[in-house]
């Protein structure tokens, strides 16, 4: 099948764009390199330069090289930028991605999977989360996320658009390729690997939460075992298949948490960091940062029932080890 994928060249996309390609699909990669990266882009993926919310060009890609299908993980995605600028996170993520599904309206495109995130249930009333959970976000990002699998929604029941959304939890991890760099870095994992290797002075944020070691507890999720969910979705949105179809046969969208469905604290991902680097983790104390929920973990059933996707490596110093082989790969990260 011919995949377009929005923000390939980024850490989830790029590691998708080579499950993708080793699965023997064809793989265009719309990415604006604003934060994606061009060697991020595996051979054997064609890279077109430019915005999922350029009108014009994506008629021109589209017109080009028609696809079966579209893998949506381009947005803004920093937490605190979207409290501080969220006409910036409305504008990309929900006015974009509206040109991008008007885009594929026009040009018949009629499957799509979407990057979305736990950011949409905001504070979790019940753990592990379930993705009939309340959604109510807390921030501009998990609102503009909560608002386009909206979307998703309703252009299903009027244009006959199939779509999977993906609600990440914590991703983490790299492939040998590809790894985890964002700029300013807000993530633990990279955060902690880079206080070993003396790039930054890592902060543990609160430890007085009412955790059994008082650090918040996350879902970390391999990249790996997250793109493989990726392309099973892509499986779930083929025409007529009842999984992404209402009852009476018609276009649905269906959202699934992807996650292990096991938390660990920030003190056990030090201590994963500590085995796999065999270094201490120089860090200090710092107060909690706004909005942290203390426990965030997936029930991750459906996806394993409808998708047939079981998580390969659960293991967190699985995790953190290969997050550490790509980090000292790439100390400065990407050339570009
Ligand atoms: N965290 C931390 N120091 C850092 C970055 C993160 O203590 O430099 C904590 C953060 O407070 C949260 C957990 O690590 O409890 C995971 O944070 P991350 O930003 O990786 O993911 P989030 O759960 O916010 O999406």
């Amino acid at each position: 099948m011919r995949v377009l994928v929005t923000g390939g060249a980024g850490y989830v996309g790029s590691v998708s764009v080579e499950a993708l390609v080793a699965a023997g699909h064809e793989v265009v990669v719309l990415d604006d390199l604003s934060r994606g990266h061009r060697a991020a882009v595996v051979d054997g993926a064609r890279l077109v330069e430019g915005s999922y919310g350029d009108a014009p060009l994506l008629r021109a890609v589209l017109a080009a090289t028609p696809v079966d299908a579209v893998l949506h993980c381009a947005a803004r995605s920093l937490v605190g930028e979207s409290v501080e600028n969220p006409a910036l996170y409305y504008r990309e993520n929900v006015g974009g991605g509206v040109t991008l599904l008007e885009g594929l309206r026009e040009a018949g495109v009629r499957r799509l999977v979407f990057s979305s995130t736990a950011a949409v249930y905001g504070e979790p009333t019940s753990l592990p989360i379930r993705e009939d959970a309340a959604l109510a976000p807390i921030n501009p990002y998990g609102e503009t996320k909560r608002s386009f699998e909206g979307a998703l929604r309703w252009y299903a029941g009027a244009y006959g658009l199939r779509s999977v959304s993906l609600r990440y939890f914590n991703v983490a991890g790299a492939s040998e390729r590809n790894g985890e760099v964002h700029d300013p870095e807000t993530h633990l994992i990279p955060n902690v690997l880079r206080a070993v290797l003396g790039l930054r002075a890592l902060t543990v944020f609160g430890t007085d939460y009412a955790t059994p070691d008082g650090t918040c507890i996350r879902d970390y999720i391999h990249v790996e075992d997250l793109a493989r969910a990726h392309l099973l979705a892509l499986d779930a949105t083929a025409p007529d298949d009842p999984r992404t179809s209402g009852p009476d046969g018609a276009a649905s969208a269906l959202a699934l948490n992807l996650g292990n469905g096991g938390g660990f604290s920030v003190r056990e991902v030090l201590a994963a960091a500590e085995l796999a680097t065999g270094a201490a983790i120089p860090h200090g104390i710092g107060p909690r940062r706004p909005g942290d929920p203390p426990v965030l973990v997936a029930d991750a059933a459906r996806a394993r029932e409808v998708l047939g996707w079981r998580p390969e490596r659960p293991d967190l110093a699985e995790i953190v080890a290969s997050a550490w082989a790509w980090q000292q790969d790439h100390p400065a990260g990407y050339p570009d």
